[in-house]
């Protein structure tokens, strides 16, 4: 018998420990642990890696990545109720899972962990994505994780896996495909989590490219995507017309029309044109 069969099932945890689900911190936790350790399988070969998880809750996706292979699993849970039932699979695996109690935005353990790390959560969506960003910008690229398999409101799934011409198009699609292969790998009803939400949830997988898919200045390239795409009605020209006045001349250097719509331009265009923009003074 494994240590994970040891362990009561997720229902008897939520009981015992009466872990009724608060909506305020976006409570939808998964109980089917062939599911959980479907999800943990997602994240790619686990053993020999360290793990962070955000948002444990009861344990489901913990147990999978520890099942799975994980030489190690950091977690960080805001909830306080959940700290006993880590607690079990925490002596079920003794020193392989380490739970710590607090608010995964104003903590950044990183640090702490080994490489190769992998990043997996399944998370209230704007925690999700707001962690996302943050993930994908750091100081120095290539960063210290090699992926990451989140599950995210499947309409937020889409916005990151989006491509030109599509309305789920812009800068999350954009931040995202610039520096990460980013791919929807599970789609999940609503019936598959305790309480079930309102709109049906999508892991995203994204694995860290070791450069920039194009050469780009960060900062610049952010500029012009988030004016972009805040007016993404106007053509080019008058929506970046703000970041310099000389944008139709950048716009035409770079072989992209000054009328075309943010929607219309693709990853290699916009590098380009943050290039060409910062290469002005
Ligand atoms: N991973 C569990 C599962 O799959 O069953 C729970 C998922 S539930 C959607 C989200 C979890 O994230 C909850 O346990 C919640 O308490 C936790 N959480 C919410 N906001 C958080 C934050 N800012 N930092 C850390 N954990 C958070």
């Amino acid at each position: 018998m494994s240590a994970i069969d040891k362990l009561p099932p997720l229902r008897e945890v939520i009981a015992t420990h009466q872990l009724s689900a608060r909506k305020s911190l976006g409570q939808n936790f998964l109980l089917d642990l062939n599911l959980t350790a479907k999800i943990a399988r997602q994240a790619g070969d686990l053993s020999g890696c360290d793990v962070l998880e955000i948002g444990p809750g009861p344990g489901g996706l913990t147990r999978g990545l520890l099942s799975e292979g994980a030489r190690r699993v950091l977690a960080i849970e805001k909830d306080q109720r959940c700290l006993p039932a880590l607690a079990e699979i925490a002596a079920a695996y003794p020193g392989q899972l380490e739970v710590i109690n607090g608010d995964a935005l104003e903590i950044d353990p990183l640090a702490h962990l080994t490489p190769p790390i992998r990043i997996a959560a399944n998370l209230p969506y704007n925690v999700g994505t707001e962690l996302l960003v943050r993930w994908l910008t750091p100081k120095v690229w290539p960063p210290v994780w090699q992926s990451l398999t989140l599950m995210f409101q499947r309409e937020v799934a889409e916005r990151i896996v989006a491509q030109p011409g599509s309305k789920a198009y812009g800068r999350l699609a954009i931040l995202a495909q610039w520096r990460a292969d980013a791919r929807i790998v599970m789609s999940l009803p609503p019936g598959a989590f305790t309480p079930p939400p309102k709109v049906s949830s999508a892991v995203v997988h994204l694995t860290a490219l070791p450069e920039p898919r194009f050469p780009a200045d960060a900062a610049v390239l952010s500029r012009i995507v988030a004016a972009a795409f805040n007016q993404r009605r106007k053509m080019l020209r008058a929506a970046l017309k703000g970041v310099t006045p000389a944008i139709e001349e950048h716009l035409n250097a770079v072989g992209i029309p000054p009328t075309e719509r943010a929607e219309q331009v693709g990853l290699e265009g916009f590098c380009a044109l943050a290039r060409s923009i910062a290469g002005e003074g």
